[in-house]
Parts: structure tokens; sequence; C-alpha cells
């Protein structure tokens, strides 16, 4: 039962491991030559030690010479001759032997350690590139998931899965090749040595093995369950860490710091209870049975050394018994070694799972099987009976809307009625709930993705730019960013003086988030972005609202020079920049409630009136 749990377990692991077959097959190499040269570094000394125990009185036991009545005997054939070879030795010339013997154990013993160095060196490799590939899946995953995916709380969440849970990753690839190469061939190596040098005793030693398996599975239970809280609290502690950072502003601002500080200590000491009980359990299982393997052994010096005191010892001589407990002290180390590789997957299991349910997240935008490229925006863009909700609560109602190429078309109503949510539609960020938008007739869901989002410009309320220069900036997403159409760019975006006048112009490092300029300017790069993009269709969601009266006018300035020949939906908090417009919709709870022109919804007296009367606009 517990069996087929690790099993299962295994095999995800495993396929991660072995997408690197090479790299992978090294390591079991050096890993099993490092095995071997173990087991000699320790054996090849026994010879060495009957000849210095022995009494010279007693002529030293006669060493039969190597018969190998069957290939199973391979094993005892190559002790016997091995030792046949060497009493020779050490009776034609005992020095010289003892040095040869000192040489070659020296020999077995950097040989062990260079094939250890070798696997390390390629396990490295191997658990690197697994991690690479996994955080590079989970990445490109994050970035395809849909808007709806991304709320604050999963932030952190993904931070945690892309960091914590990819770590554990690491470790278990690392331990699935000594768990399916290393450890079960020592063991059986050793297991071997064992019988060939007293059977009897062997037997003592193999109920080490069914008391470590049932040690290794309680623990490995327990282990599971908290390691999947303890990677749950991982992501909250990401979580708070980044929104802290982000919002430093007001956290100073407000007087916040020891409030935040207190939140964040509550969350980082769970956390620190989480993952100290995790450790506690994942390192019970190696030492219990560490402990329990001193045991046995004890019981088998116990019962070996008596056999000898009451010379009833079978053939069993001191230096075989000394041998038999230095090589059995050497098969607690590859147990031990199986107990924390497997308690390593045990926690890779649950961070597998928390990986692969990102990696299996549906994608809600779906392409069709075969999209449509959008060429050019000819005629009109519609919605027909467009209902759309982010949960329960419908958001937009039964919107239809025709909009012609050219037209500038003005969207405003009281703040939560669903304008964003209305221009979010265009580029697919959501799909509606029922009915569907159109683009000269053929429903946008039809298109490609990307050649549908390269028609549309965006502009909203907060600019979101990113840490690199200027450049990179406006002509952002391109490789190879065109100094020119940028310039230009910036100069209709009413950027380009206060470019020029920064430091390296063009060149100048933003900031992150380019926090290293000021509102109205990082606007005006984000414009000039829009612009660089040459969209044909424009949305603007609220672009000026957040700015001060001398920034407002530039960047209202820069918007009209761009909105020129373009088809725009503007969302905008301040009237006076829609009088012109050719269609202004008004918007109230998820429903357009008035639609005309300017003069139109002034003479109807309605609600788009009264908001002029309160902006004094009439
Ligand atoms: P507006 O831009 O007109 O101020 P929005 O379109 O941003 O309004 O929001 C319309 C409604 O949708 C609001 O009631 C808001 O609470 C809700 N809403 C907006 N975004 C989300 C979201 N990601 N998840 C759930 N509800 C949302
Ligand atoms: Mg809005």
């Amino acid at each position: 039962m517990y069996l087929c749990a690790a099993v299962k377990d295994l095999k995800e692991i495993i396929k991660y491991t072995f997408l690197y077959k090479g790299t992978a097959a090294l390591v079991v190499v050096c890993n099993l030559l490092f095995v071997v040269f173990n087991l000699l570094s320790l054996v090849l000394f026994i010879p060495i030690l009957q000849l210095i125990f022995s009494n010279p009185d007693t002529a030293v036991r006669p060493i039969p010479a190597p018969t190998m009545e069957s290939l199973l005997d391979v094993g005892n054939y190559l002790k016997q001759s091995y030792e046949y070879h060497m009493a020779q030795w050490v009776q034609s010339d005992p020095k010289m032997a003892l040095l040869g013997v000192c040489i070659s154990v020296f020999l077995a013993f950097f040989l062990k350690n260079f094939f250890r160095y070798g696997a390390v060196w390629f396990q490295s490799e191997l658990r690197m590139a697994v991690v690479r590939d996994l955080r590079n899946s989970l990445f490109n995953r994050a970035l395809v998931l849909p808007l709806s995916y991304h709320s604050n709380e999963r932030k952190g969440d993904l931070m945690a899965r892309m960091n914590s849970d990819v770590g554990e990753i690491e470790i278990a690839v690392v331990s699935v090749l000594e768990l399916l190469f290393r450890e079960p061939i020592a063991v059986i190596i050793n297991l071997i040595t064992l019988i060939l040098l007293s059977p009897e005793l062997t037997l003592f030693s193999l109920f080490l093995l069914p008391v470590s398996a049932f040690v290794i599975s309680r623990i490995s239970k327990s282990l599971k369950k908290t390691a999947k809280l303890g990677q749950e609290q991982t992501g909250l502690l990401y979580a708070a860490i980044d929104e802290a950072l982000n919002g430093i502003r007001i956290v100073k601002a407000f007087g916040a710091i020891r409030f935040v500080q207190t939140r964040f200590e509550r969350i980082n000491l769970i956390h620190q209870k989480l993952i100290t009980k995790t450790f506690r359990k994942k390192d019970l299982a190696p030492l219990l049975n560490e402990t329990i393997g001193a045991l046995i052994m004890l019981l088998i010096v116990w019962f070996g050394g008596v056999l000898i005191l009451d010379h009833r010892g079978v053939g069993l001589s001191g230096e075989v018994f000394l041998t038999f407990i230095i090589v059995f002290s050497q098969l607690l180390r590859p147990i031990q070694g199986i107990s924390t590789s497997l308690s390593n997957l045990a926690k890779a299991r649950v961070s597998l799972d928390r990986i692969n349910e990102v990696l299996n997240q549906p994608e809600v935008i779906l392409e069709e099987k075969d999209p449509t490229i959008l060429t050019d925006f000819t005629n009109r863009l519609t919605f027909q009976n467009v209902s759309f909700s982010y949960q329960s609560d419908p958001i937009l109602c039964d919107l239809n809307l025709e909009i012609k190429k050219g037209q500038t078309i003005a969207l405003v109503g009281e703040s939560g009625s669903g304008k964003s949510t209305l221009l979010d539609l265009i580029p697919r960020f959501y799909d509606p709930s029922s009915g569907a938008l159109f683009i000269d007739g053929i429903n946008i869901k039809q298109f490609s993705i990307d050649s549908l989002r390269s028609k549309i410009g965006m502009v909203t309320q907060e600019p979101l730019l990113f840490n690199g220069s200027v450049l990179d900036n406006i002509a952002f997403g391109e490789d190879f960013p065109d100094l020119e159409k940028a310039t230009r760019a910036a100069k209709i975006a009413n950027a380009y003086s206060f470019i020029m006048a920064l430091e390296s112009g063009f060149d100048y490092n933003i900031g992150d988030r380019g926090n290293k300029l000021s509102g109205g300017q990082k606007q005006r790069i984000s414009i000039a972005r829009a612009i660089y993009k040459n969209p044909e269709i424009l949305l603007l969601d609220e672009a000026t609202s957040a700015l001060d009266t001398e920034s407002e006018r530039l960047v209202q300035e820069a918007l009209d020079e761009i909105m020129k020949g373009k088809t725009s939906i503007v969302v905008a908090h301040r009237l006076s920049t829609v009088v012109n417009a050719d269609l202004i919709l008004v918007m109230s709870k998820g429903v357009i409630t008035e639609q005309g022109s300017h003069e139109q919804l002034l003479s109807k007296n309605g609600d788009y009136a009264h908001f002029c009367r309160l902006q004094g606009l009439k």
C-alpha cells in the first residue's frame, strides 16, 4: 500500500530526472563506482589483518587454491583467489605485501572519493537543469494564464511555487537517483559481502530491513501533511513581502510600519513553526533507522562475540568478525540514505502537486484551432448582447454597441459601473459570459490572440512601466528597439523634451516600475509606448485622472494627437476631455443608460447633464 504510493511519487520525479538521460546516466555510473570502491577500501585490509594479528608461532592458516564450481560462485571465487594470492605474497615478502595493500587501499579511497565527486559534479548540472525547466514552464504558464487568475493573493502563492516548491523538486531529483541506483546497490553489495563473510550473522542483520521500512512509511505519511501546510504558508509569506514592499510609500506615510511589521511577524511565526515541524519529521526517519541499525549491530557483536568466546565460531576468525562489523556498519549508511530519499520524495510529492496545479490550470481564454489573422480593421467593432460577470454578480448586462472605424467613443459613469471591464473584453483579457464581440462582422474569438492584441493600444490610469531604459519601455516587447520610431512616438506623446533633459536620454534607466520619473512623465512614456505600437484601436482608461493639471494638459494634448485617425474608446473622469467625442455613452451598473453627442445628451437633461453641472461644465 505504502509502496504503491511511493512508486507513484517516484514516477513523475523520474520523468523530470530523465529529461537529461546522459547526465543522469553519468551520475548513476559514478555512484556505482563509488559504492564499489567504498567497499574495496574496507575489505582489502582483511588478509593483512590476518598477517599482523596472527600468532607468529602458529603457522598461517593454509589457504586453499581458488576453485570455481559454477558461475554463481564468482564472488566466492574472487574472494578466494584474492586471499590465496595475498597469502602467497605475504609468505614470500610480508613487508612488501603490507606496503602493497596500503597502496591499494589508498588507491581505493582515492577512487571512491573521485567518483563521489564525479557524481556530485553531474548531479549539480542535472538538478539545476530540471529547476530551470520547471521555472521556465511555471513562468510561461503564469504569463499565459488569464487575468482572472492573477489576483494579488495569487502572486505570493505563485512565487512560493516557483521558489520553494521547485527547490523541493530539485532535492528530490538528486534523491531519486540515489534511491534508485546508489543505495539499493550499496545495500545489495554490502549484503552479499556479509553473506560471503558469515551467512549466520547475516541472517541476524536482515531484521534491519522490515523494521526500517515500517519506520519510514509511518513518518512519511505525517510529513506530507505538514509539508503541504508549510508550502501554503510560504505563499502567504511571499505575498506579504511583495505587498509591503510595493506599498512601502503608503506604509511609511500612514505610520503603519509597526502594524505591517506585526502582521508580517505573525505570518512569519506560523511559517517558522510549520517548517520547523516539517524538518523535524523529515530528519527523524534516518536517525531512527541509524539507532535501530546500531542496536542490531551491537546484538551481532554480542551474538558473534559469544560464539567466538565459546570457541563455537564456525570458521569465524577474529579478523572476519571485525570485517563483518565494519561492512555491516556500512550497510547502515545506504539504509539511512533510502530513508532520507523517501522523506525527500514525500515532501517533493506535495510540491509537485502544487506545481502541477499551476501547469494544469485551464486556459480560459482559448484560441480557435485554426485562428484567422486579423490583418486590418476596416469597418466596425460591435458588441452584441454582451453580458459579463467576474463571479456571480452581473457586471455588464446585455450590452449592444457599434463603433465605426475612426470614431472616438467616450465612456462616462460612476466608479464601479463597469467601464474598465468593458474595455478589457476588447483585447480578450476576459471573454463575455454571453453574447459576443465582432470586428468587421467576425467574432473576435476567431482571431489569433496575438494578431488581435497587436491592433490594440492601451493606456491605463496607472502607467505600468518596467525596470529598464526609456527606449526599452517605449519599444516594449521588441528585441531591437527602433530609436527613430521611438523618438517620433516620444514627440507625439509630449515626452521628447523631458527625455532629452534626462541624464542619458533614451538610455536613462527609469528604475523599478519607472519610479524615478514623475507621474505625468510615466504617463507620457506609457502613451509613447502605445504610439510606438501604432495600433488601430486605442483604449484609454482614465489616462489623465491621476495627474496634476499641468501634466494633464500635456498628456491630454498627447492623447488628442494620437487619437487622430484612430478608433478610440476613452474612459474619462473629467468630462471636458470627452466633449468632442463622436459618441458619448453613459454607463450605470453595467448598462448603457444614455448615448449621444455632448449636445444631444445635454438637451436630454439626464445623468450626463447632471455630471456636467457637477463639474461646472455647463
Ligand atoms: P469602472 O472602471 O467603471 O470603475 P470596473 O469595470 O473596474 O468599473 O468594475 C466594475 C465592477 O466589477 C465593480 O463593482 C468591481 O467591484 C468589479 N470588479 C472589477 N474587477 C474585478 C475582479 N477582478 N474580480 C471581481 N470583481 C471585479
Ligand atoms: Mg475603471
